[in-house]
């Protein structure tokens, strides 16, 4: 019997103020014959690149909410496939996020396609199997599980806060292998982290100690919460700090 496995390679660790060298939001989920990109940032197509893939491998991409920094790749996506052949790009995106994407369609060039799918629970990706839950941003806004085999490999929360809607909302996704947490803000930043919908680097490790995640990556940083990142001594067992481009088999 084989076993499954999935690849997870963060392609942007960075949030809408990117340390220097990291890319905007995006991780990227390949079952071995699908692939798909969780939002596409700033530098998206770049890092693809720059680890082997083209821009037409990828078959989807998932954006959590509309805030442009979580998109702004989709369209250098779009027109970098022009030059390889691929006619189309399919974007999966919740009603209300649909709308803010839906401006791009129009700007496309005449080549490609944007296919704009919207989504309410979840979608299917090859063998992949994606289920959506609401979390607490500043707009709407959908954490990605992602389940291979019947199994939760990956949590992403894209932006979020902790509040216990929104422990609520990702426990009935289940215990993931990964979870990919929103960590914008350095400890102690938490009454900003509540007003901007953001969580601190200790409410990323309470979210994962709550939801039982075997690893945790702390995504969306800034020069701030990375800077409080490496200055651990010691991380908890399990707590990967992301550079881009790493790739995590769960
Ligand atoms: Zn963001
Ligand atoms: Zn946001």
């Amino acid at each position: 019997m084989t076993v499954e496995t999935l690849r997870v390679t963060i392609i942007g660790a960075g949030g809408s103020d990117p340390p220097p060298g990291y890319n905007g939001p995006s991780i990227l989920v390949d079952d071995g014959g699908s692939r798909l990109l969780l939002d596409c940032g700033e530098g998206c197509v770049q890092q693809l690149r720059r680890l082997g893939y083209q821009p037409c491998d990828i078959d989807a991409v998932y954006v959590t909410h509309a805030h442009i920094d979580h998109w702004s790749g989709v369209f250098p996506l779009m027109v970098s496939r022009i030059a390889e052949g691929c006619r189309s790009l399919t974007v999966y995106a919740h009603p209300e996020v649909a709308r803010s994407l839906g401006a791009m369609r129009e700007m496309a060039p005449s080549k490609i396609r944007l296919e704009i799918v919207e989504v309410g629970g979840g979608f299917r990706a090859g063998r992949m199997e994606v289920r959506l839950a609401p979390v607490s941003h500043t707009v709407p806004a959908y954490a990605a599980g992602v389940y291979l085999g019947g199994s939760l490999r990956l949590v992403y929360t894209g932006d979020t806060a902790l509040t216990e809607e929104l422990v609520e909302s990702l426990s009935a996704l289940g215990e993931p292998q990964l979870l990919a947490a929103d960590a914008t803000l350095p400890t102690g930043k938490e009454d900003v982290a509540r007003e901007t919908g953001h969580m601190t680097v200790t409410q990323a490790l309470e979210l994962r100690e709550r939801l039982g995640a075997k690893l945790l990556i702390p995504v969306h940083l800034t020069p701030i919460s990375l800077r409080q990142l490496l200055g651990y001594r010691r991380l908890p067992p399990g707590v990967v700090i992301p550079v881009d481009g790493v790739s995590i088999v769960v």
